[in-house]
C-alpha cells in the first residue's frame, strides 16, 4: 500500500517535472527563434550599411572583384591563382552564364569567394524595360546561383549594375532601380580602382601599370577586373597584381567581411 502511495506521488512529481521541462523547452525554442530572426535582420542592415560606406575606410584593404563570369576558360585560372595566394575575392556573376557553367560557381563558392549578382542578361535594354523586368533579372540570377551552389532561396544581397552605377547611360532608370534594390534588401557597389581590362587591348605589363596608377592615394580599394578575355586578360597578370598590392601593405578581403 505504501509502495502504491509512493508511486502515485512519483507519478505526480514526474508529471509536474515534464510540464516544467516542456515550458522551459518551448520558451527557449521560441526565444531562440526570435533571436535568430532579429540577429539576421540586424546583420543584413549592417551588411548593407557597411557596403555602402566601404570606400571611406582608413585601413589598407583590397577587395578584388571579378565581373561578367563565369567563363569556362578564364574563371578556373583566376580561382587557381586566388587559391595559391590564399585570397578570397568577390565574383559579380551574370545569371545566364551561371546556368551554363554552374560547376564553376560552385567551386568559387566552396573555396570561400563571395558570389554576387550582376543581372541575368547584362543587357540594359532588358534590365531597365520595366520594374518587373529589373526584379526578374535579380531574382533569376539569385536562383541560378542558388541552383549552382545548392542553397535554396539564395540571395547575395549585393548587386553591381552592368557598366556601373556611375556610368551616364540609363541614369534615371538606375536611380529608380536603387529604390527597388533597397526594397529587396540589396546593397549595390561600383569600384574605385581598375586596370582597365575591358577598355582596350592592353599588354599584361600595361594592365599592372594601370592598376598601380589607379590605387594611388587610396586606402580601401574595390578593384574591378573581369574573369573574361573580351579585351584584355587580367588572369595573366593577377598573380603579379596581388604581389604588388601585398608589397604595398594591402590586406585582402571579400564582402563576407561586411557582415
Ligand atoms: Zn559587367
Amino acid at each position: 500500500m505504501k509502495v502504491l502511495v509512493l508511486s502515485k506521488r512519483s507519478i505526480i512529481i514526474l508529471g509536474l517535472l515534464f510540464i516544467l521541462i516542456f515550458i522551459i523547452a518551448f520558451h527557449r525554442f521560441y526565444f531562440f527563434k526570435c533571436k535568430q530572426v532579429s540577429n539576421s535582420t540586424i546583420s543584413l542592415n549592417t551588411f548593407i550599411n557597411n557596403v555602402q560606406n566601404l570606400t571611406n575606410g582608413k585601413e589598407k584593404v583590397a577587395y578584388l572583384t571579378f565581373d561578367d563570369g563565369p567563363n569556362i576558360q578564364i574563371t578556373p585560372k583566376v580561382l587557381d591563382t586566388l587559391k595559391s595566394e590564399n585570397i578570397k575575392a568577390t565574383f559579380f556573376v551574370i545569371g545566364k552564364y551561371v546556368d551554363e557553367h554552374p560547376e564553376i560557381v560552385k567551386r568559387a563558392y566552396e573555396e570561400g569567394h563571395f558570389i554576387a549578382n550582376h543581372s541575368y542578361s547584362h543587357d540594359n535594354s532588358i534590365l531597365y524595360r520595366s520594374s518587373k523586368d529589373f526584379i526578374n533579372e535579380i531574382k533569376k540570377t539569385d536562383q541560378a546561383i542558388g541552383n549552382a551552389i545548392g542553397v535554396e532561396d539564395y540571395s547575395s544581397h549585393l548587386f553591381r549594375f552592368p557598366n556601373g552605377f556611375m556610368a551616364p547611360l540609363y541614369k534615371s532608370e538606375k536611380e529608380k532601380a536603387t529604390l527597388i534594390l533597397s526594397q529587396m534588401d540589396y546593397a549595390y557597389i561600383d569600384w574605385n580602382t581598375l586596370n582597365n581590362d575591358s577598355m582596350q587591348k592592353y599588354s599584361s605589363s600595361q594592365l599592372l601599370a594601370n592598376l598601380k596608377e589607379s590605387i594611388k592615394n587610396k586606402n580601401t580599394l574595390v578593384i574591378l577586373m573581369h574573369d573574361t578575355k573580351d579585351v584584355s586578360n587580367s588572369s595573366l597578370v593577377l598573380k603579379d597584381s596581388i604581389e604588388y598590392l601585398k608589397s604595398q601593405g594591402y590586406e585582402f578581403k571579400n564582402f563576407y567581411s561586411c557582415y
